[in-house]
């Protein structure tokens, strides 16, 4: 079916637009059900179910909105999951869903929304999902993709992204060191608690809109501050859910590489015959809604590597002339090591 919109655009209502929205939403509700049956408790039925149809409602959206507005759908998903974690489950549920809290009630043997959104969101699911959590979900990236620097102007700084573990690993020993040193366990729905998240999540915005500003990047806070990244990285290298380019139908024109929000050299992937293994990939899925052959897709299946193909501060963005020139240097390199 086809429908058209005020301004004569398509909308592509086709049937299998309704798959991959049908499993995410099944996926949720199943563990919404298996959780709200084994743990008794309505809130569950209610988080994955509210969260599910979040997902799938951005989703459906994504498949069918006219091309030129598709990434609209991922923003709806970001803006309905985001605001139900800040003001449901942070504000009103008093919990701390900063990562110190994940780790404070994960050491205390402590169930709650917190909990369950770390181990579901942020770990488990990236073996499915890869980084998901980050294109369509997360709260300090919905109001920082506001601002113009959606394609960052330059690459990577190189070793700068070292600080998220040493953001992990301060958050680690800070939850240790008053649990196990000082004694003084959070209490659970605080004050505290709810302090803590406001003011640590002031700071990510803060320090998130400086960097956007400075580096002309959005999402220059996820290279470089946030710690999450590093739970991430591990399940989502091997993720089942990745990009994956068909060469039979890429015309080389670097689109993808220049609308990348993570700086990706997806080509280099594609040059290989591997889908996109980088673990900086959010699923954002911006390198779909541009490409001009339809070339890029999700797919699933089992693969997992340790190269990390990214565009690294200072190199100029790809175009068909100085990519041509790096690819065949690239395949040079590769046809060599072979050797
Ligand atoms: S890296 Fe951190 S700040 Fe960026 S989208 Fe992921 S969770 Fe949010
Ligand atoms: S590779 Fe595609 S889906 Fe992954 S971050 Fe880049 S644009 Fe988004
Ligand atoms: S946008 Fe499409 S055609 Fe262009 S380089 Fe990327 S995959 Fe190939």
């Amino acid at each position: 079916m086809t429908v058209l919109n005020n301004r004569n655009q398509s909308w592509n209502i086709r049937g299998k637009h309704f798959i991959l929205p049908g499993t995410f939403l099944s996926i949720f509700l199943a563990i919404a059900v298996t959780l709200w049956l084994t743990k008794d408790n309505l809130f569950y039925l209610f988080n994955f179910s509210y969260i599910g149809l979040s997902v799938a409602i951005g989703l459906f959206l994504t498949a069918v909105l006219p091309k030129r507005v598709r990434h609209r759908g991922r923003l709806v998903t970001q803006f309905l999951v985001g605001t139900y974690m800040v003001v449901f489950l942070g504000i009103m549920g008093k919990e701390n869903m900063q990562i110190e809290g994940f780790f404070f009630y994960l050491f205390m043997g402590i169930f709650v929304g917190a909990t369950i959104h770390y181990l579901v969101a942020k770990i488990g699911g990236t073996l499915v999902f890869g980084r998901g959590w980050c294109g369509y979900a997360c709260w300090t990236v919905a109001v920082l993709d506001l601002l113009p620097w959606k394609q960052p102007k330059e690459g990577r700084i190189p070793y700068l992204g070292v600080f998220r573990y040493v953001h992990f690993l301060g958050s680690l020993g800070l939850v240790l060191y008053i649990l196990f040193v000082l004694q003084t366990p959070p209490e659970l729905e605080s004050l505290r608690e709810l302090y803590w998240f406001l003011i640590g999540n002031l700071i990510y915005y803060g320090l998130g809109f400086l960097l956007a500003v400075v580096l002309k990047d959005n999402r220059a806070v996820c290279n470089y501050v946030c710690p999450i990244p590093v739970f991430q990285k591990i399940g989502s290298r091997f993720s089942l859910m990745k990009i994956n380019i068909k060469r039979e139908k890429c015309v080389e024109c670097f689109a993808c590489e220049r609308a990348c929000p993570m700086d990706i050299k997806l080509l280099d992937y594609m040059y290989e015959g591997k889908r996109i293994l980088s673990t900086e990939c959010i699923s954002c899925s911006t390198c779909i809604y541009v490409c001009p052959t339809d070339a890029v897709e999700y797919t699933f299946g089992l693969d997992g590597g340790f190269k990390e193909y990214l565009r690294t501060y200072g190199e100029p963005a790809a175009t068909k002339k100085n990519r041509a020139v790096a690819s065949s240097s690239f395949l040079n390199k590769e046809s060599a090591v072979s050797k």
